[in-house]
């Protein structure tokens, strides 16, 4: 094999229908082509998978991709599936098959249709499956998810610590690929041991993600203003992460019951009732998944627009993997945590049980994610910190996306208060934990400081003017600095560190952040609601129907939406217009296969769609600039959603029933579906409904005046006909 730069070029528009490469994608791709063992490391949403999937089309035999999770395997293959027009080129094995089934994936290979054979690492390690693969061409090994070799990593899987002995038993020279997006040295020199591709070649990306924000709130009211921020983004998808299996069931309950369309996932659930609610999330019939950590390795679905960590994570790792979930293809992406003290102090009793050593690991994550909650600096400019990567704040691609930067906290300074902390704490000779410290400086009079005596220490009431929440704030903000320590053996008895002494013999300026006025942050955050989806805009109507009609195509075809058009493509359908083949083949994200497969239906409804609103077609890229629906549909569309009686929304909003059913009429005429059953069952009686029904079915126009004129004004009213206008409307046209 020998790579040709013009022909992964050309191979990468033919295929996939994107017109460059991102990142290294083109050098780590020319790497394997020659026959060189190759080490990706790359955020997620980097593109990884195009690094295994554009050679192994290319390449002469069939690639095998070991993937750790079954349940995600035909998502993977749904994806690859779609870019071509047979579905042959990619197949997964594992244990799910039935023999038939199992017999036809061998049969496409030996026949050399199959390009990509997706394997669990289970399924590899049978030996009749090594015998089958020893007498077939195979082009290379790609492992994703490669930090599952490592006991370091955050998801350790024994069954790949075998793979590397499996692909010595299928041939000599097999060429190699791993990919991950876990960063640290340590895993990564575990997975090139394991491996043994020590000599490989290494192409680390960087970790900025620039268009993700993120945001760190104080868990106060948490439910409600996750609530509130979920529908601040109605209709998008979003992932919700909790600790434990219980806080899961209990969030994802509370959400529904607001209306929100939302599912539970967690490892307590039988393998049916996960894999179900996951394709759910995927297909777009659940809006959010609320789910513990267990959820979402793998996960490809581009458009996530927000990853809440409901609980604070346990360590930053895992917190930047799961974040990296949102806005993979390039577009908005919310990452918002609730932070809670409490919370660490939760996960830090969880520990304690536990080996020294172990706590000890735990113990620093945790100080990481502490000062990353607390801080004032950027976030982003911390987290890349964390995985060696420096950042400018000022210029940095992604500078200014993330809450410090659009609303600071406010700071003050702390030098003086930093004293009567560390003061207290030698005064008590480092023999008591935070709570009492403040206790002391607060000046309580409790039964435990009496008994020590502690009420005639100098310390005991400087601090009485401020809040236990402020010397809470200030411990913590210290022990970030270190100028004070936590002994974890001792169970969080508080130490002045020798930087401490130094303080106290030289005191000098320390800023202190104080916590945010709670509302306040609430309105600021709205200024972050239209971050990184700049640019162009579409016509938003249009791209409303295209995703109309990929999810009725997406059910016809059984396979998730964004398998047939991702949102930026139908995005830019949506400015572009294209009505025909090659116009389509213009877009970005559309190849021949795809163009061929699923574009018929799109460019006919494009082109009605031009013609009916005589709309011209720009040659170039002509921005339009469409009205976006007002608050008040939007309030209506969601009201009737929760199945809100019709005289109740006009009344929420002040406006009249006729200036409502106006409202509606617009939505309707503007092809989004209202499902208003339920109010007209209760005001319109069956037989009426019937023959209004029929008779627009048969109707030559929707005029209101012709219908009253055809029915007679004495049985039907004008408000009646209308209701029925828009059920019929939506049932029927939209
Ligand atoms: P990773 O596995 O690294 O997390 P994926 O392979 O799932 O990321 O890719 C993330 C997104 O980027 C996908 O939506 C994919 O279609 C898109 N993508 C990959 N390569 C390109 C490219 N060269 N041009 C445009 N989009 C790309
Ligand atoms: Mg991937």
């Amino acid at each position: 094999m020998q790579a040709d730069t013009l022909f992964t070029q050309s191979a990468l528009k033919r295929f996939f229908g994107f017109n460059s490469f991102k990142g290294d994608q083109e050098k780590i791709i020319e790497n394997l082509l020659n026959g060189k063992d190759t080490f990706v490391i790359m955020p997620t949403g980097g593109g990884k998978s195009m690094c295994y999937q554009l050679p192994a089309l290319i390449s002469e035999g069939t690639a095998i991709i070991i993937s750790p999770l079954i349940a995600l395997m035909k998502n993977q293959v749904d994806s690859i599936r779609g870019f071509s027009e047979d579905d042959s080129v990619a197949h997964f094995l594992n244990s799910s098959l039935s023999k038939t089934e199992a017999n036809k994936v061998r049969e496409d290979i030996v026949a050399k249709k199959t390009k990509l054979l997706y394997v669990a690492p289970e399924s590899l390690t049978k030996q009749e499956n090594i015998d089958f693969f020893k007498g077939i061409v195979i082009s290379f090994v790609a492992v994703d998810e490669a930090h599952c070799i490592s006991e370091w990593g955050h998801d350790f899987r024994p069954e790949y610590r075998r793979i590397k002995q499996m692909i010595r038993g299928i041939g000599d020279n097999i060429p190699v690929m791993a990919l991950t997006a876990t960063a640290t040295p340590k895993v990564q020199g575990d997975i090139q041991k394991n491996l043994g591709m020590s000599d490989a070649m290494v192409f680390k990306a960087s970790f900025n993600r620039p268009n993700l924000f993120y945001e760190v709130r104080p868990k106060i009211d948490a439910p409600k203003h996750l609530i509130r921020f979920i529908k601040e983004r109605s209709g998008k998808s979003g992932i919700i992460y909790c600790l434990s299996r219980k806080k899961v069931e209990e969030i994802a309950e509370t959400l529904v019951v607001n209306g929100i369309k939302a599912l539970p996932y967690h490892a307590g659930f039988d393998a049916s009732t996960r894999s179900r609610n996951q394709d759910m999330f995927l297909m777009e019939e659940a809006d959010v998944i609320v789910a513990t950590i267990a959820f979402g390795m793998g996960i490809d679905k581009p458009d996530v627009r927000f990853v809440v960590h409901y609980d604070i994570p346990k360590s930053l790792e895992g917190y930047y993997q799961e974040t990296g979930r949102a806005g993979r293809d390039g577009g908005e992406g919310h990452c918002l945590a609730f932070y809670d003290y409490k919370d660490i102090e939760k996960l830090e009793k969880f520990m304690q049980g536990k080996p020294v050593a172990e706590q000890e690991i735990g113990r620093q994550l945790l100080e990481e994610v502490v000062a990353y909650a607390e801080t004032n600096m950027s976030r982003r400019k911390f987290l890349l910190h964390y995985f060696g990567e420096s950042f400018d704040e000022k210029n940095g691609e992604g500078a200014n996306m993330d809450d410090n930067a659009v609303n600071p906290k406010p700071q003050v300074e702390g030098k003086d208060d930093i004293l009567l902390v560390l003061k207290c704490i030698l005064e008590l000779k480092e023999q008591f934990k935070a709570k009492y410290i403040i206790g002391v400086l607060q000046g309580k009079k409790s039964q435990e400081i009496n008994s020590y005596g502690h009420s005639a220490i100098e310390s005991f009431g400087k601090g009485a003017e401020k809040d236990r929440n402020y010397w809470m704030s200030i411990i913590r903000q210290t022990t970030v600095a270190k100028l004070i320590e936590k002994e974890i053996e001792t169970y969080g008895l508080l130490k002045v560190t020798a930087e401490g002494h130094a303080f106290l013999k030289e005191p000098r300026s320390f800023m202190i952040s104080l916590d945010r006025d709670y509302d306040k942050i609430i309105d600021d955050s709205i200024i972050t609601k239209e971050n990184a989806s700049a640019g162009a805009v579409a016509d938003e109507n249009l791209f409303q129907m295209l995703k109309g009609l990929r999810k009725d195509m997406a059910h016809r075809h059984n396979v998730p939406p964004f398998a047939i058009f991702q949102d930026p493509s139908m995005q830019e359908m949506a400015m572009r217009y294209p009505v025909n083949k090659e116009e389509l083949m213009n877009i970005v994200g559309v190849g021949g296969g795809k163009a061929a497969k699923y574009g018929k239906p799109f460019i006919e409804l494009i082109a009605k769609y031009v013609e009916e609103n005589e709309i011209e077609r720009p040659d170039d890229y002509v921005v339009k600039s469409v009205a976006n629906k007002s608050g008040k549909k939007i309030y209506i569309i969601q009201s009737i959603d929760r199945k809100i009686s019709l005289d109740e929304i006009a009344g929420n909003k002040g406006i009249e029933m006729d200036e409502l059913i106006d409202k509606i009429e617009e939505i309707v005429y503007s092809g989004t579906k209202v499902d208003i059953k339920y109010y007209i069952d209760r005001e319109i009686d069956e037989d009426k409904q019937e023959e209004v029904f029929e008779y627009f079915m048969e109707a030559e126009s929707d005029s209101i005046d012709e219908a009253v004129e055809e029915l007679g004004e004495d049985d039907y009213s004008e408000e009646e006909l209308r209701l029925m206008r828009i059920k019929f409307l939506s049932e029927v046209a939209n």
